[in-house]
């Protein structure tokens, strides 16, 4: 936009302005949020969070975004968009991505809307949103891109294009092991659920999304350098071919906003001995089938130790159905297992469908958590230490469950048998083993350490606050 002098000193006055663009799911929301935060209070920059619609019930977001402060934050929904052409069996990820590519007009609108009414120099994306980068350079607004996960699947995003081109077969068939440079060394099965079958959309998606990334003007990464050295240093070492890597996290949320203060399930852990309990949750979409429930339940019943449970109805065909929609159920005793809930009152607190998750791995009664190895779960666990029982079921969760197991040896890693089914003696086993055994004593200390080292991370002084710094003082230098 050409501007007089005038109205070039009219546009330096004002704070530098940020478009940050979730896409769908409240996992994605949510540190986006917190990031935001961030750049107001310690670097001034104001923000518009632009939310593309699904036409999925958005209550939560809302939520979220409605306590925020309108001065500093504000929002826009984007028209919904319409899936009616797809089949009912698509993948997560395709919606996730068409969500975004098909409001793209509609974005471009807002956007052009920014860069006349504020100082707007950067455009800020999660990690499904590698599209919108012609966009914005159209408009001439740097795309950054806003990593919710870990550096080790970043890794695989960006040697992904080369993998496509020199194999053929399915990952899951891939004989070696896989060793990305400077991680874990991990089997092609493991990899993310969108790259497992190459004739599926999602594929397309990714492969398209891959080769994206590395025309973004940078990348800020949700972990921390020292959660996973070998990964960022590798970044470094490739240098040119990537865009910058900013390591800013953990970023998780802090305070409660979704009302949960002091329910019950807070008041039932006050009553709870310290690192007794076990906390389990499965994310905000995570289900399972009704043979997997009833092994789940009475594998706790049978470790004989405390718990909490969130639980959210059973489904027979999907293992994140309710990502798009945050909802569980109200009566579980449908579907748990008969006399459960009262063989267990003395132990075990059963809550449907939603807990304020971060208070309960914050609380002193919580000495485990049994989780679908979500990233946010993973970050919320490492900030407060709390050891794991790694059961992943959608998206990356494998490999973040590799890096939790194998990498930082953090986590007990479940297994199923040859249906899929995890078994209940296992279960009680695994819980057992964390809660009272020696394994879970040598986890517990290895996660404390990595506590220790994120609270240096965020420190003033600490890698990811600089790192943030960074990435401010490169925003406010682009364009004034
Ligand atoms: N969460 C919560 N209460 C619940 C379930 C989930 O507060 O009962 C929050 C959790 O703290 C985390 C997010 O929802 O911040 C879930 O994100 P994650 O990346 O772990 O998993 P996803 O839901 O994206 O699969």
């Amino acid at each position: 936009m050409a501007l007089d002098t005038h109205g070039q000193q009219q546009n330096l006055i004002k704070p530098p302005h940020v478009a940050i663009v979730p896409t769908p799911g409240i996992g994605h929301l949510t540190p986006l949020v917190e990031l935001a935060k961030l750049l107001v209070v310690h670097h001034n920059f104001t923000i518009t969070f632009i939310i593309p619609n699904d036409g999925s019930h958005l209550a939560p977001q809302k939520k979220l975004l409605e306590a925020l402060d309108p001065q500093a934050i504000s929002y826009i929904f984007l028209p919904p968009v319409s899936f009616d052409d797809l089949p009912d069996d698509v993948m997560v990820e395709t919606k996730i991505a068409l969500t975004l590519t098909r409001s793209l007009p509609a974005l471009h609108d807002s956007l052009k809307v920014l860069t006349e009414s504020t100082r707007l120099v950067a455009l800020l994306v999660d990690l499904f949103g590698a599209d919108t980068s012609d966009v914005a350079n159209e408009l001439h607004v740097p795309p950054y891109i806003f990593f919710t996960t870990s550096a080790f699947s970043l890794s695989l995003i960006f040697h992904f294009p080369h993998l496509h081109e020199t194999t053929t077969c399915e990952y899951r068939d891939l004989p070696e092991l896989v060793q990305l440079p400077g991680c874990v060394p991990l089997h092609g099965r493991d990899f993310m659920d969108p790259v497992q079958d190459r004739s599926n959309e999602a594929y397309k998606v990714m492969v398209r999304m891959c080769k994206k990334y590395k025309s973004a003007a940078g990348i800020v990464v949700n972990s921390f350098v020292d959660l996973e050295p070998g990964a960022f240093k590798a970044f470094k070492e490739q240098g040119q071919g990537l865009p910058p890597v900013y390591p800013v996290g953990p970023v998780i949320k802090i305070s409660s906003a979704d009302g949960f203060e002091g329910n019950e399930c807070l008041k039932w852990l006050d009553k709870q001995p310290n690192e007794s309990v076990l906390f389990v949750s499965f994310g905000s979409g995570g289900t399972f089938s009704q043979e997997q429930m009833t092994e789940l339940a009475l594998g706790l019943e049978l470790s004989g130790q405390r718990f909490i449970w969130v639980v959210k109805s059973p489904n027979e065909t999907a293992k994140n159905a309710n990502y798009f929609n945050v909802q569980g159920c109200e009566d579980p005793s449908g579907f748990l297992p008969h006399g459960f809930l009262e063989r267990t009152k003395e132990v075990g607190l059963v809550v449907p469908s939603w807990a304020p998750q971060v208070k309960m791995l914050s609380h002193q009664a919580t000495g485990g958590f049994l989780t679908h190895c979500g990233w946010n779960s993973t970050l919320e666990s490492i900030v407060h230490g709390v050891p794991l029982i790694a059961w992943p079921l959608y998206a990356e969760q494998r490999m973040n469950r590799v890096l939790l197991v194998d990498g930082l040896k953090v986590a007990l890693g479940v297994r199923s048998n040859d249906k899929g089914i995890v078994e209940s003696q296992d279960i009680a086993k695994y819980v057992r083993g964390l809660i009272e055994g020696d394994e879970g004593k040598l986890l517990r200390n290895k996660m404390k350490g990595y506590k220790e080292a994120a609270k240096l991370a965020l420190s003033q002084e600490g890698s990811s606050t600089k790192s943030l710094a960074e990435v401010a003082q490169v925003w406010k230098g682009l364009k004034i």
